[in-house]
Parts: C-alpha cells; sequence; structure tokens
C-alpha cells in the first residue's frame, strides 16, 4: 500500500474538497474507501452491499476510525463472521497502531436521533474485564456498572423458531417485550442440550438491555449462583448475598438443574425467588429436564416453577433442520447444495449444537485443507472417518488448531505477553495439551516458551476456573477439544 501515511492523506485530503453541496470528503473517508476496495475483493457482492456499503466514515482521530453502522445487530453480526477480514484490512491501511470503533446511529424519525457507541480495541469485544468474576463479587449499586453477563452473541435475530420451539419462542419474546408485567414469570424453559435454551434466555436478555440499559438485569448459571453464595458465607457477607439477588430486575439462570442436593444454596435460591416474584421482577429459567424429571430439587420450588409458564424445546423435525443448516451455512458463507443440506439435516438428529459443529469441521475441511465440497466428504465427516482429520495429534496440531481459533499466530501465543487474548490462548493450548496427551508438566512447559511446570499447571488451573464460570471459554474448550479429538492420538 503505497498511501498509508496519515500526512499525506489529509494533505490529499485538503486536495478534495468539493462543492458547496457536496460534503468535504476528510482523511476517515479516504481510509475507508481504501478499506472498501479490498473488503469488495474479498467478498461476494451480495454481502457487500448488505454488510458494507451502508456503513460509512465518521471520523479519524488518533488512530481511532470511526465508523457510522446502523444497528447493534449490524456490528454483532459483522465482528462474527468478517472479523479476520475486516482486521487485515485496518491493519493494512491504517498501520498496527488503528483501531476501530462502531458508532451505531439508529435514524428513526430524523428527530431523535439515538447514538451509541461501541468501541472495539483491537477489533473483538474484549470479554468484560469482571466476565471470570463472580456476579456478586464486583457488583456495584450504580446501574451503569451492573454486568449482566451476557453474550451478545445470542439474539432473537439469529434465533430460528419454528414448531419445535414455537411456545418458547413465543412466550421468550412476550417476556422480552415486557418483563415482569406478563403472566409467564418465572418463564421456565427446558429441553435437552445443544437445543437452543441458552440462546433464547439469553436472547431476552439482550433484547431487555438493548431496550433499557437502566434495568439491573442478571445472567448466571445455577453453579456460578452456588458457588458465588458458598463464598458469600465463608467470607460473612451472606447478608450482602442476598441483598444484591433481590436488587435485581430480571434474573436470568441457566440450567438450574445443578442445583440438585444444594439444600442450603435451594433455600437461598427460594426466598429470593419469592421475593423478586412479589415484586413482579422476572425470572428466567432453564433446565435440561422437565420439572418431574427434576431429581433432588426442592418440591416448594419446583412447585414455584409452575407458577408461570413452562415451555420445552424439542428437537427440531427435519424440515426446520434443513432451514437451519441452509440458514447456518449461508451465515458462514458456505453455498450448499440441496443434497447435502438434506443428507445433514437427515443425519445429524441430536442437536442443533452438532449440526452447527458439522458445518464448522465442513468449512475447516474445505477451506483449511482445501478439501472439495461433495457429499462423500459431508458423509465422512458425520460419521467420523474423514481422512484428514486422522492426522496423528501432535503439540504443533494443538498450536495450530488454538491458533486458527483464536486467530493469533503461534508466535505470539509463545510470547511473553499477558494480554487477556493472548493468554487466555497460550493457557488453552496448554490445557489442551494436557488434556489429550499423556505428557508430563515438565515437558509440555519445554514446548511452550520453556516455561516452568508450575506455570503450566498455573495454566491448566486458570482454564479450569473459566469452565465453571465463563461459558465463553468453556464453549472455546469444548469446539477445539472436539476438533482435536477426531485426531489419531
Ligand atoms: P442449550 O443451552 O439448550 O444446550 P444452546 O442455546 O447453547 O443450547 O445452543 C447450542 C447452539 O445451537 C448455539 O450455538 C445456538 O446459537 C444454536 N442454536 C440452538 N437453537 C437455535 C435456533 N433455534 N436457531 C439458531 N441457532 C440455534
Ligand atoms: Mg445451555
Amino acid at each position: 500500500m503505497k498511501n498509508n501515511n496519515l500526512k499525506d492523506l489529509v494533505k490529499t485530503n485538503t486536495e478534495f474538497s468539493l462543492d458547496n453541496s457536496s460534503k468535504m470528503i476528510t482523511s476517515a473517508d479516504i481510509y475507508w474507501q481504501k478499506c472498501l476496495d479490498i473488503i469488495k475483493d474479498n467478498i461476494t457482492s451480495q454481502v457487500f452491499n448488505t454488510w458494507f456499503k451502508p456503513i460509512s466514515a465518521i471520523k479519524y482521530e488518533n488512530h481511532v476510525l470511526t465508523v457510522k453502522v446502523p444497528s447493534q445487530f449490524f456490528c454483532e453480526w459483522i465482528e462474527e463472521h468478517y472479523y479476520p477480514l475486516l482486521q487485515k484490512t485496518i491493519l493494512k491501511i491504517m498501520g498496527d497502531t488503528a483501531k476501530l470503533e462502531y458508532q451505531v446511529v439508529i435514524d428513526d424519525n430524523h428527530e431523535s436521533l439515538q447514538q451509541r457507541t461501541m468501541k472495539l480495541p483491537a477489533f473483538r469485544n474484549p470479554p468484560p474485564s469482571n466476565q471470570n468474576q463472580l456476579p456478586f463479587a464486583v457488583s456495584n449499586p450504580v446501574v451503569q456498572d451492573f454486568p449482566s453477563y451476557l453474550n451478545n452473541r445470542y439474539t432473537f435475530n439469529n434465533f430460528i423458531n419454528g414448531d419445535s420451539n414455537q411456545l418458547a419462542y413465543s412466550a421468550a419474546m412476550a417476556v422480552a417485550d415486557n418483563p415482569g408485567k406478563t403472566r409467564y414469570n418465572p418463564l421456565f424453559i427446558y429441553g435437552g442440550s445443544g437445543l437452543g435454551k441458552t440462546h433464547l434466555a439469553q436472547a431476552i436478555g439482550n433484547y431487555i438491555i438493548n431496550k433499557n440499559k437502566n434495568l439491573r438485569l442478571l445472567y448466571t448459571t445455577s453453579e456460578r449462583f452456588t458457588v458465588e453464595y458458598i463464598n458469600a458465607i465463608q467470607n460473612n457477607k451472606a447478608n450482602d448475598f442476598i441483598a444484591f439477588y433481590r436488587s435485581i430486575d430480571v434474573l436470568i439462570i441457566d440450567d438450574i438443574q445443578f442445583f440438585a442436593g444444594k439444600e442450603k444454596t435451594m433455600d437461598n435460591f427460594f426466598h429470593t425467588f419469592n421475593s423478586l416474584h412479589q415484586e413482579s421482577k422476572q425470572i428466567i429459567l432453564t433446565s435440561d429436564r422437565s420439572l418431574k424429571d427434576l431429581k433432588d430439587i426442592d418440591d416448594r420450588l419446583i412447585s414455584r416453577f409452575q407458577w408461570g409458564l413452562v415451555a420445552d424445546i424439542q428437537m427440531p423435525d427435519l424440515e426446520m433442520r434443513m432451514a437451519i443448516t441452509q440458514k447456518k451455512s449461508a451465515d458462514e458463507g458456505l453455498t450448499l447444495p440441496y443434497e447435502i443440506i438434506e443428507y445433514i439435516a437427515k443425519n445429524v438428529s441430536t442437536s442443533i449444537r452438532v449440526i452447527e459443529g458439522t458445518l464448522i469441521k465442513l468449512l475447516a475441511s474445505t477451506t483449511l485443507d482445501n478439501r472439495e465440497l461433495n457429499l462423500n466428504l459431508v458423509k465422512e465427516i458425520i460419521h467420523g472417518t474423514t481422512s484428514i482429520e486422522a492426522k496423528p495429534l501432535t503439540i504443533d496440531e494443538i498450536k495450530r488448531n488454538v491458533s486458527v481459533y483464536y486467530n493469533i499466530s503461534n508466535e505470539i501465543i509463545e510470547s511473553k505477553s499477558r494480554k487477556h487474548e493472548i493468554a487466555l490462548a497460550r493457557q488453552m493450548a496448554i490445557y489442551l495439551t494436557k488434556q489429550l496427551t499423556t505428557l508430563s508438566l515438565k515437558t509440555i512447559g519445554s514446548y511452550f516458551g520453556n516455561r516452568d511446570h508450575t506455570t503450566i499447571l498455573h495454566s491448566c488451573q486458570t482454564i479450569e476456573n473459566y469452565l465453571v464460570t465463563d461459558k465463553n471459554v468453556k464453549k472455546d474448550f469444548e469446539t477445539l477439544f472436539e476438533k482435536l479429538k477426531t485426531y489419531q492420538s
């Protein structure tokens, strides 16, 4: 790139002033136009027109290019699907100190221009710094600082509804529109693993919080709630814990089956539930089994759960699985012929998570391993006989997979950087090595920048903690672990 020097661009900029009726072209416009030129060459024109054309530059200041996007959904989508392309392009055009910032400008009636700025230092939405702490531990009575622990990936927009989840979906929408004011309180969603309970529960949360930033909304899991309650007792803070949970406006607790057998925690939750319910605060719960199959859960709680709406999510039928396969593959930029979509939908009938996993493998095989996309490849992937993945498992393969997954080069992963993203990728690679090989801590250390065995042990413990407290890291681990398990060990 010849002209990526800001001074040159600003100079050029003065030569670009147009007649009075037109807007002056700024350095931000020029930078963004150059980015668009590159982006355009790397994606289809349809994708470009849908996602990139509507974006315009606002300003460029202190190495930060601010662009205007029409909705929050837009940033999420771009972030999720075009992050690597965007990152590479920005760095190429503006140098490696450059940052991109989105400004969501919802221009609904021209009079009230709502503006919200979403900062994306280093591009990817960093996990909130408090993400790994427990909610009560970091809470602050000031509403603005209240962490919701939601993952903005889960929205109604990208939730596919159909017969198998219609009731749960409709109730979720109603609750999201009017938290605490419908008859669906609590809303109790249950269904098998990977069928969308967490997605739906978080979609409610994201919807509510986007509409009303002042609400105290908390997403947590029964495990997190339990750990936190035990900590509170140990630290003589049980009363503060109780007060904290009773001050919440919308409480979402995922996977409540893990309350089973935890008498004291359940007792505490029972009183919290009553207090919130009495004040018409919305409660949303999920469980991997129905009320009658919930073992070792206090009967008083079970009867409370029946007060509201109990909605199940079933495995989608064939047609819906086809729709899901089609939509998810299109989202990943994969165009699948009808027979492949049908084959996947017919043969993957355990969960939507597994459909997603199949598509990810398919994408990896065709893009990373250059396999031809055909029915045979799909069969290999689904029936677990794919030859590309039967490669021997080596530390290098583990490192390569982690590096691709987090989009961080292996050199950086092994460096001494303590930056959260980098440290996480490093700890994940170490933990996976420990899980998947029989190597000693000392040997593993020698493969990871000659680190000593206590560092390796610490990395493993850190990831283990995350697995309990951080759904995103848990998902990272599960995805990588699934992929690596298919190698020959
Ligand atoms: P559960 O909590 O029931 O185990 P999740 O909500 O974690 O399942 O869903 C597993 C994966 O499948 C997630 O990536 C989620 O986004 C996706 N998924 C589940 N149901 C749907 C749906 N109806 N539409 C789109 N994606 C879905
Ligand atoms: Mg879940």
